[in-house]
């Protein structure tokens, strides 16, 4: 592994902010931990302080604001240090103070302990994105450094925290709409938990990556063409699927060669209205799939994610094509850190835009209000937020993302709350169903309210499949039942 030092990131950190203040407390907040760490080393023998870097590091590769740079520095100095938390706001700031005492509140799942214990502590993992989502983002950046450099831990450990990144950090990555953490992170527990399959699809990866790379550059080649002469200034990538992305897809059944977006032309614009130019010029080369077309910048993924995405034609193969503006991609490789230079305060910009943004911090919010018991509060979590989701319309084509196994009941107190009481029918793609109708992605939903009902039936709670519904409709419960 080759380490990095001081000067590196700072290199990393200019790339997006050359202010000297900001630097300077990046400076201060390295040596602040370097003093504290000082004689502390990690299990691969190097200096403890490479941790934290490394950290920092990966932070500033999101773009992360300084503020979450100076925590990512600091991050172990409450647990394995003689710093306090009044010191590092003394010396820092308070935000700073309190990030890093946020993460030092989430302690690594021990495997050992009481079932209680890990999941009181997964609550407080949970939650924490509820009071400032730059906690996690720093949590997933120390995961992800731990496990790029598991190797030196057991095989017992290995497997361990290889789990527990794939339950939770993995999901946690997704959901925030940070793709490239994402990625890695579910890699690196992959290869761990499943050594012999992750060399296979490796090696898979590589030959797919050889055979498609022709046609694709090709493609490359024939749009930016097109784009020079119509002088739209643009960025083109290639990305190849991640191996763990592509063993989810051979295990819902399908064949690699049906999986279409193994390997994407990525092409990046300066504005929206470039976008859809741009979609113009590459349907004007190769016909597209028309099924298979999204217009994901009308309609963001409920995660926030835009683009648009087709796929065409290339001889007998697909491409599958994402065309976006460099806003929109930096949101969808890093995810909320690429709103560091937002104005105003840091903090309440990035908690307004995932609560308007991301559909699972309203479903954490709804769990978190329902279940004092920490046990049912994760088994909720795991069953209906980090679980498989199906996607509804309204009549205006609003989307909403509930878990697999909703009903219309359930559709109707995510969209209007204890208002759902008065539910009296619904329409399903302008047809009538009953109300224990089960939600199939795509559906799309009229609900019709009668304020004259006189609420809930005595089956509704076993209709119900989220514990959000199921808990209004307990509250509404008609008194002569
Ligand atoms: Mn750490």
């Amino acid at each position: 592994m080759n380490s990095i030092c001081l000067n590196d990131l700072i290199n990393e950190v200019k790339k997006y902010n050359t202010n000297q203040k900001d630097i300077d407390l990046i400076i201060k907040a390295y040596n602040y931990a370097s003093f504290y760490h000082d004689g502390q080393k990690r299990e691969s023998g190097e200096e403890y302080i490479t941790h934290p870097l490394n950290v920092a590091f990966i932070l500033a590769e999101t773009h992360a604001d300084t503020d979450t740079l100076c925590a990512g520095l600091l991050h172990d100095t409450l647990e394995d240090t003689k710093a306090t938390k009044e010191d590092i706001e003394h010396e820092f700031n308070k935000n700073i103070a309190e990030l890093v005492d946020g993460v030092t509140n989430i302690k690594d799942l021990e495997f050992s302990s009481v079932e209680e214990v890990n999941n009181a502590n997964m609550r407080k993992i949970i939650v924490g994105v509820t009071k400032d989502v730059r906690i996690i983002l720093i949590k997933l950046a120390d995961r992800l450094h731990n496990m790029r450099t598991l190797n030196y831990k057991k095989s017992n450990k290995q497997r361990e925290k290889s789990i527990e990144t794939l339950e939770i950090y993995a999901p946690f990555a997704y959901y925030l709409g940070a793709y490239r953490l994402y990625c890695e992170l579910s890699d690196l527990s992959f290869m761990y938990l499943k050594p012999n399959e992750f060399e296979v699809l490796k090696q898979q990866r590589i030959n797919i990556k050889e055979q498609y790379m022709p046609l694709v550059e090709e493609m490359s080649y024939k749009v930016s063409r097109i784009l020079n002469d119509k002088e739209i200034p643009y960025d083109i990538r290639i990305r190849v699927k991640n191996v763990y992305g592509i063993y989810e897809k051979l295990s819902e059944g399908k064949r690699l060669v049906d999986i279409h977006d193994l390997l994407a032309l990525k092409v990046i614009v300066d504005s929206v209205d470039n976008c859809y130019l741009t979609l113009g010029v590459v349907h004007s080369l190769y016909k597209p799939l028309n099924y298979k077309f999204r217009d994901y910048i009308c309609t963001p993924k409920t995660n926030g994610y835009q683009s648009l995405h087709t796929t065409v034609y290339s001889g007998d193969r697909f491409i599958h094509t994402q065309i976006r503006t460099h806003d929109m991609d930096k949101i969808a490789s890093f995810g909320f850190n690429a709103y560091w230079d937002v104005q105003g305060d840091t903090r309440s910009v990035m908690q307004k835009e995932i609560s308007d943004k991301c559909q699972f911090y309203t479903s954490l919010k709804e769990i978190d209000s329902i279940f004092t018991n920490n046990n049912e509060f994760v088994k909720s979590v795991k069953s209906e937020v980090f679980s498989e989701k199906v996607y509804v319309y309204d009549t205006l084509g609003n989307v909403s993302e509930l878990p697999k196994g909703s009903t219309i009941i359930d559709y109707a107190y995510r969209v209007r709350g204890p208002e759902a009481a008065k539910l009296v029918g619904a329409l399903v793609n302008d047809k009538s169903v009953s109300l224990n109708y089960v939600l199939q992605s795509k559906d799309r939903i009229k609900l019709i309210i009668d304020n004259l009902s006189k609420g809930p039936s005595s089956d509704w709670s076993q209709i119900a499949h989220t514990s959000y519904a199921k808990s209004l409709i307990l509250k509404n419960k008609p008194t002569n039942y």
